[in-house]
């Protein structure tokens, strides 16, 4: 399996992965082009974690073929590990240290880094690049981590959840961050409980649900997929409210309006990729 020649960043078959009695990974096959935004999306303890782990090397799998970048992580080597950006989670950079020194710092690991003060504006910190990293907030430390898994100039970027504890505003500049970086050309997965993210952000995605890719394509595509039956709403002539979920919307419309000159109340919806999703995790309930 080599992943460079058929255009592949990632080229994943039949991977597999338990923790004792836990199937964490139950068979995922995952093909991620190179250049393309890849959304990994599912519900808590879907695998996503353990998945991107495996990519990144710092996890053995029990089965399964693996190929990052051209590579099986499971044996890279430095000049493989240089290739790929990892986002740690807050404890890779000393906290006395300022946002500047740290990225400098960190640059100093790669053979050809990106500039450190185009990284800190990339990531939206330069008036942040002489502060302390124990007096930034929650978001600005995530933006730093990003800077760390940037500075690099990684081929092809893994995130594990990267706006987790964002507020909107942070989410909204992150995801402009994301987009800079895939124009650049890098290619990037992202794993992400929100539907918005993936749908705002990545080229296709993957449903995850018990360590199995449930669905997989264009947000679009999933949506037109999974997601074909409309809902029809009206109002009765005796006033009440009705709702009618149909594959064939053009006939309800049809029968109505031989009813009604115009239809009162008269709306149409598709299901949403929120919908589609929660069908496809088996949590159609919770909403
Ligand atoms: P989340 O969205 O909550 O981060 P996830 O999709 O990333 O979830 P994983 O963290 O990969 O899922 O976990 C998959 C399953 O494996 C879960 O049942 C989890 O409890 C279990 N698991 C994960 N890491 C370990 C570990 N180190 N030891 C034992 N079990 C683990």
């Amino acid at each position: 399996m080599t992943t460079d020649a058929n255009g592949l960043a990632v080229d994943v078959r039949g991977l597999r992965k338990q923790y004792g009695d836990v199937t964490a990974v139950d068979g995922i096959d995952l093909e991620i082009r190179r250049g393309e935004v890849f959304g990994l999306l599912g519900p808590n303890g879907a695998g996503k974690t353990t998945t991107v782990e495996i990519l990144q090397g710092n996890r053995d799998r029990d089965g399964g073929e693996v190929s990052v970048l051209g590579a099986d992580p499971a044996s890279a080597t430095r000049a493989w590990r240089s290739k790929v950006g990892i986002v740690w989670q807050d404890e890779s950079a000393p906290a006395e240290l300022t946002v500047r020194e740290t990225v400098r710092h960190f640059a100093r690991y790669y053979p050809r880094p990106r500039d450190p003060e185009q990284v800190i504006g990339l990531v939206g910190l330069g008036a942040k690049a002489d502060s302390r990293i124990k007096g930034l907030s929650g978001g600005q430390r995530r933006r730093l981590d990003v800077a760390l898994g940037v500075i690099g100039d990684p081929e092809l970027l893994l995130l594990d959840e990267p706006t987790t504890g964002f507020d909107p505003a942070a989410r909204r500049r992150f995801w402009e961050l994301i987009r800079t970086l895939a124009d650049e050309g890098t290619t990037i997965l992202l794993t992400t409980h929100y539907l918005e993210e993936a749908e705002e952000l990545a080229d296709r995605l993957a449903v995850v649900a018990k360590g199995r890719v449930v669905a997989e394509g264009t947000a679009a595509a999933l949506r037109d997929r999974f997601g074909s039956e409309a809902i029809v709403e009206w109002t009765e002539a005796d006033g009440r409210p009705r709702r009618e979920r149909t594959g064939t919307p053009t006939r309800t419309v049809t029968e109505l309006a031989g009813r009604f000159d115009e239809i009162p109340g008269l709306r149409i919806s598709r299901p949403t990729l929120e919908d589609v999703y929660l069908r496809l995790t088996g949590q159609e309930n919770a909403r």
